[in-house]
């Protein structure tokens, strides 16, 4: 892969990185438990959008587990090619998600 194209999805790659990073940790700051008195029933309200909180950062976490693979297969000189059949990912597969796996071929055949 030539070296401006890879230049441009590393740069794509770290900006998602440092967007991620920082809403994982929006999503892992408990909802405002305040110190008014508050009955039962809202506070159960509570635990429930904090743990939905919680998944969401989870998701986010798992995306950007796909972001540093991607990235650590760009500092191994490795990166845009497909963990199936080893050929080179297309580079609209890698416009569309510059942390792609597979190639299109291999990524529409599951
Ligand atoms: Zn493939």
């Amino acid at each position: 892969m030539d070296q401006i194209k890879l230049s441009a999805y590393k740069q794509n790659l770290e900006r998602e990185r440092l967007l991620l990073i920082a809403e994982v940790k929006s999503h892992e700051k408990p909802v405002d438990y305040g110190t008014d008195t508050e009955d039962r029933e809202e506070e159960v309200d509570k635990e429930v959008a904090f743990s939905n909180e919680l998944a969401i950062a989870q998701d986010l976490k798992n995306r950007l587990e796909e972001i540093d693979v991607a990235l650590g297969k760009i500092y191994s000189g490795k990166y845009g090619l497909c963990e199936k059949c080893g050929g080179a990912i297309e580079d609209g597969v890698l416009v569309n998600d510059p942390a792609s796996r597979l190639c299109k071929h291999c990524g529409t055949a599951a």
